[in-house]
């Protein structure tokens, strides 16, 4: 059978990035995609705020999508040092991630404030990544599968559709850490996250559920053939282009 989920292999390169480094991943990257001419896949890079517009300009033609890390809930407004959705959108984003496992332990976000960020994604004209992933202790405990429903149905906002909505899996302790869980322990993230969504929107066979947490060119095919597994959110190893071509490769 056709697959109908289209994989989406997106970078998350958090707080690196001086315009020359980066403007050379980006021209790295782009020419990558280009050269591949990919149609069965897709390829977003989130850069810091800051080069988001340069970015989206770099990669200009090549199918290289770009989006940002986080946005406020609010358009506009008293909110010094934040951006909002429609700022992402003016400077060429496609997407943005939302209630990464950083931002809900640096800053405190909730799953109603995650939440709200995923409803302003979709008044500016975004599609948000939701994040969702438990602690180890919640792991340990047994209880991943009910953390990832409680942020879940917390997090995603009523109106999703599969064209609107990217859920991404991060196990908060393999972020960074270079270990990841077993493709059994993917696949059964997964299906539950499947089923749960289920629950909040009638296109839950087509949203698109990507795998984050220590992904590499290495590990990344047999991640990706985990089942119900659409793609990948890739942190440390997005910022090195034949790496994360590599990752796209495997896809
Ligand atoms: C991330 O930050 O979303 C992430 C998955 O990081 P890493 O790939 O470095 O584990």
């Amino acid at each position: 059978m056709a697959r109908t989920r289209r994989p989406l292999i997106a970078g998350n390169w958090k707080m690196n990035g001086l315009k020359a480094d980066a403007f050379a991943l980006a021209k790295d990257l782009a020419a990558g995609v280009k050269q591949a001419g990919w149609s069965d896949r897709e390829l977003l890079v989130c850069p810091p705020a800051t080069l988001v517009a340069a970015i989206a300009e770099a990669a200009g033609g090549s199918g290289l999508l770009v989006g940002g890390q986080n946005c406020h809930a609010k358009a506009s407004g008293a909110h010094t040092g934040d951006v909002s959705a429609e700022m992402l959108k003016d400077a060429g984003a496609t997407h943005v991630i939302v209630g990464h496992s950083e931002r809900r332990a640096d800053c405190g976000e909730t799953d109603s404030i995650v939440r709200a960020k995923a409803e302003a994604a979709w008044r500016a004209g975004l599609v948000p990544i939701v994040c969702i992933g438990e602690t180890l202790s919640e792991r340990e405990a047994g209880d991943t599968l009910s953390v990832l429903e409680t942020q879940l149905k917390g997090s995603v906002p009523p109106g999703a559709t599969a064209a609107n909505l990217v859920v991404a899996y991060e196990p908060v302790w393999a972020i960074g850490t270079g270990k990841t869980p077993t493709v059994d322990e993917v696949s059964a993230a997964h299906a539950h996250i499947r089923k749960v969504l289920g629950g909040l929107t009638g296109d839950a066979a087509g949203v698109r559920l990507l795998y984050g947490g220590s992904v590499k060119g290495s590990n990344a095919a047999e991640l990706l053939a985990a089942g119900d597994v659409d793609g990948a959110l890739v942190g440390g190893a997005s910022l090195h282009a034949a790496e994360f071509l590599a990752i796209a490769k495997a896809a």
